[in-house]
């Protein structure tokens, strides 16, 4: 042994050539990305079959590496940086966001501590007053930056958790379950799979959880909202992960402050409507809440591992999170991995801190408020072309149906098939129904036109054959 390896790598980190030959693959992708089939084709995936190879005995070669991953990965990625994907509610990426990831991932920086990494650190604090203002939460508010939704409603419900407790003369961390005296958790039916999963992982058990009924637009239904207390968990949404729809948090949240229970705001994507002057009514009352948990990745469109957990009870969130007590650690400067369960993170801040600065106020509300005319826009032709919209299109979600949920059904197959836009199904008060979610920056009318077009040959494909 011979240092060899290391002395390839040295030689790689000063010629850069394979950074090269990754900026030009990517510059590729980007070029074709926009035009190219938005799901793979058939062929594509049969391609992958070349990534089954076995673990590799010695070092291999960096050009060939890349060049496998572009040569058969980059044909079966899913054309999400395009304007006509409107699966899930998957954002674009900003450019300049995704170009300070770029930088960024040269700095290869540990964030948990301000020791380790200070612009993080200051980055982390600077985004949070400027998330703060921006959704006009109150001032004690503080931020934790994780990967996404999923953990941060994990996040503020443990935060949740613990304040409640310890409101009850309960250490949970210390004391755990046993014996413990009753938390109460309520939420709508319609609460998102994270929420439920978070739920779970925390201990409090799906089946305890006082589920309320929902209306027609998968809304809690206000007042069949159980009387709270101080031992409550309420979890509400902003934006229904089907509809969009928000719930009513003026008339909960003021119910909920009254009698000391905590509130978390389920905001992922509908957060943002906050930051919309159009839309902000929808947001109405969120500033009563405890904790809100929103992700970048999907209505700002920063790159994909960025999600936020923000609560107003700074010590609620320190304690649950990292097991301390009824102290707080104190420091001078920002130690981020006490606002988040993990301790070593990547500075995934500094793309949410680009996206922001880069898009300003106005640039958000035109963001955000694009979406919702755009999925107007589409609820509209599709009307027009005989489709049957199903909720009320007040953000960036749409409901579809055909005549029967066969023809439905068979629609989105042949939608996605079809290599011009992609769509996914969902269950809509007992029908199956095609789910758009509009989210990209790069969506553009006449995306929307040579959408709907699509879902029209579609149709008329899947009533031919279906005789
Ligand atoms: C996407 C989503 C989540 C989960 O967020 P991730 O970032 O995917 O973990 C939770 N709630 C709602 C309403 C969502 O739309």
């Amino acid at each position: 042994m011979n240092d060899e390896i290391r002395r390839r790598m040295f030689r790689e980190m000063e010629q850069k050539a394979i950074f090269d030959e990754a900026r030009d693959a990517a510059y590729n992708y980007a070029d074709q990305a926009l035009e190219r089939n938005v799901f793979p084709t058939q062929e594509a995936i049969e391609n992958l079959a070349r990534f089954d190879q076995p673990l590799p005995e010695d070092p291999g070669d960096a050009h060939e590496i890349l060049n496998q991953l572009n040569t058969f990965g980059s044909p079966a990625t899913v054309a999400q940086i395009g304007g006509r994907y409107f699966g899930l509610v998957n954002g674009g990426i900003i450019p300049a966001s995704l170009a300070v990831r770029w930088l960024t991932d040269f700095w290869d920086q540990n964030t948990p501590l301000y020791l380790s990494s200070p612009v993080a650190s200051r980055l982390e604090e600077i985004t949070e007053a400027w998330l703060r203002e921006l959704f006009a939460l109150p001032d004690s508010t503080v931020a934790g930056y994780v990967s996404g939704s999923s953990m941060s409603i994990f996040c503020g419900l443990a935060a949740a958790r613990q304040r409640n407790f310890e409101r009850l003369g309960w250490d949970i961390n210390r004391k755990g379950f046993t014996d413990a005296p009753r938390l109460r958790v309520i939420t709508g039916r319609q609460a998102h799979g994270t929420v439920s999963k978070a739920i779970a992982l925390l201990g409090f058990g799906i089946d305890n959880v006082e589920w309320v009924d929902t209306d027609v637009q998968g809304r809690i239904a206000t007042d069949a909202v159980p009387e709270l207390d101080q031992s409550t968990i309420l979890i509400l949404q902003a934006g229904n992960v089907n509809s969009g729809a928000f719930d009513d948090f003026s008339t909960l949240c003021a119910k909920a402050r009254q009698v000391g229970a905590w509130v978390h705001v389920d905001g992922a994507f509908g957060l943002w409507a906050a930051a919309s002057q159009q839309l902000k009514y929808l947001t109405a009352g969120i500033e009563l809440a405890d904790s809100w948990s929103f992700d970048g990745h999907k209505t700002l469109n920063t790159p994909y591992d960025s999600g936020v957990i923000m609560c107003r009870d700074r010590a609620a969130l320190v304690n649950a999170l990292h097991a301390s007590g009824a102290y707080i650690v104190y420091s001078d400067n920002r130690d981020g991995m006490l606002h988040t369960p993990e301790m070593s993170r990547r500075a995934r801040v500094c793309e949410l801190w680009a996206a922001l600065k880069y898009l300003g106020k106005s640039g958000i509300d035109e963001l955000v408020y694009g979406f919702h005319l755009r999925a107007r826009q589409f609820a509209q032709e599709l009307e027009q072309h005989g489709f049957e919209i199903l909720n009320d299109v007040v953000f960036n979600q749409v409901l579809v149906a055909c005549g029967s949920d066969t023809l439905t059904t068979e629609t989105i197959k042949n939608i996605q098939q079809s290599g011009e836009c992609w769509v996914g199904g969902t269950q809509w008060q007992q029908r199956s129904v095609i789910r758009v979610s509009v989210c990209s920056w790069a969506t553009m009318p006449t995306d929307v036109s040579r959408s709907v077009k699509a879902f029209v040959d579609a149709r008329e494909q899947a009533r031919t054959t279906s005789v």
